[in-house]
């Protein structure tokens, strides 16, 4: 097999492509995916050795399966990381986590602007099993300070959060955590590995939703962790045992998609910074909240730990007699003719959501104005369409609230 012999010395984009290739006797160049649930033996001592693990091999893709393994193998190279394990989604992959490290009367500390799901999944399951949480704010260190406890043994966040995209000191959280032995995990998908490898920061596990950019083309539910060998091998214990197991084909998907990542991301950061810049000129813009714009509070924190800023970006809006409401958003999201409404994203179609509304729509009107979602807010997941198609989507929005655009 021609296999990279040192492949920490190669760049991510060509990890992405080369990392950990899985070769057969058929000699296939693309990656062959094994469509299979289980796997057999040449004989009955094999069978045997297999399960006592004194012979490495396939057994049953629950939990073994080499196209699920190339891409395991894949992320955790581009991370940095020992071992992978994925997961039939993102949810599933937090999920794991937390059921394997995690024990009654444990403390973990959130970020408040992580995905709402893995905030329910502290406050309608594992509270249940005696595990508590608190939650701070992404940017204020001290806020994490505080919230430490004798019994705090995870730190969890998000970085850029969205949709505002403020964004954690990773190192200086880590910091925090092993000042206490607690791991610091981090939900990586928004910057994908081209952008960030947090454990490169210091960070101990990095989560992704395969379902956004690493498929990249909204086709399949996916997801990863990656960390070090004794934590990872916890997980995939769990795995085995509860099987929210990655679908060999989905794993193929998203190999496919790592051959393209580093340009996808590139195209996409590109984009959406062009279109930050051009969006703050605009009549009836009241705000742009991106990383990727100097006056963001902490885009030098931004350039030191990211190689890009990402594609998520959000604005506010208001109409041509100056009303900054929820009738404003709306009226501009729904006079662009082809730009996707939905939650979604990391996607190479772009598309647009109101978060008052629907991500953050269960939250008290007051809870919604702290965590700094206004009404007049807008979400938008720029994806590969031409810059000059966009621009002519947002200026349908804009013209609907009574603006004039040049
Ligand atoms: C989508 C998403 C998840 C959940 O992933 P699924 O694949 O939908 O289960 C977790 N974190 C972030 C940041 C996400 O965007």
């Amino acid at each position: 097999m021609r296999d990279p012999k040192s492949p920490q010395e190669l760049s991510p984009q060509t990890l992405a492509i080369r990392g950990a290739q899985l070769q057969t006797e058929e000699m296939s160049h693309s990656e062959a995916l094994f469509m299979t649930s289980s796997f057999c033996y040449e004989s009955a001592e094999q069978a045997a050795a297999r399960f006592e693990r004194t012979e490495e091999g396939n057994i049953y893709s629950r939990f073994i399966n080499p196209t699920v393994g190339v891409f395991e193998k894949r992320v955790a190279l581009l991370e940095g990381a020992e071992r992978g394990v994925a997961f039939a989604s993102g949810m599933a992959a937090i999920t794991a986590l937390m059921m394997s490290l995690l024990q009654a009367g444990d403390h973990v500390i959130l970020s408040r602007s992580i995905f709402g799901t893995t905030t329910r999944l502290f406050s309608s399951y594992l509270a249940k099993f005696g595990i508590e949480f608190t939650q701070v704010d992404i940017d204020r260190v001290d806020q994490w300070q505080a919230a430490l406890q004798g019994n705090t043994k995870m730190l969890f966040l998000e970085s850029p959060s969205n949709p505002l995209t403020q964004i954690a000191d990773i190192a200086a959280l880590a910091e925090l955590a092993h000042g206490i032995d607690a791991r610091l995990v981090v939900d990586n998908t928004f910057c994908s590995p081209v952008f960030q490898q947090p454990l490169r920061l210091g960070a101990d596990i990095v989560m992704h939703s395969a379902t956004k950019y690493i498929d990249g083309q909204g086709r399949a539910l996916g997801g990863i962790l990656v960390g070090n060998e004794a934590d990872m091998e916890e997980v995939h214990m769990y795995l085995r045992t509860s099987g929210a197991s990655l679908s060999p084909f989905n794993a193929w998907v998203f190999i496919k998609g790592l051959d393209t990542l580093a340009l996808r991301m590139q195209a996409h950061d590109a984009a959406t910074l062009e279109l930050a810049h051009w969006l703050r000129e605009q009549p009836g813009i009241a705000k742009v909240h991106y990383i990727g714009l100097e006056d963001h509070p902490q885009y030098r924190l931004a350039q030191r730990q990211q190689s890009g800023f990402g594609a998520v970006m959000a604005f506010a809006v208001e109409d041509a007699k100056g009303q900054a409401s929820k009738q404003a958003a709306w009226d501009f999201i729904n006079a662009t003719q082809w730009l996707t409404i939905t939650s979604n994203l990391g996607d190479s179609k772009t598309t647009l959501t109101h978060p008052g509304s629907t991500s953050h729509g269960k939250l008290t009107p007051e809870a919604r104005a702290e965590a700094g979602i206004a009404e007049n807010l807008i979400r938008i997941s720029v994806g590969l369409e031409a810059v000059a198609d966009i621009k002519a989507e947002l200026t349908r929005g804009l013209a609907a609230l009574g603006h004039q655009v040049d």
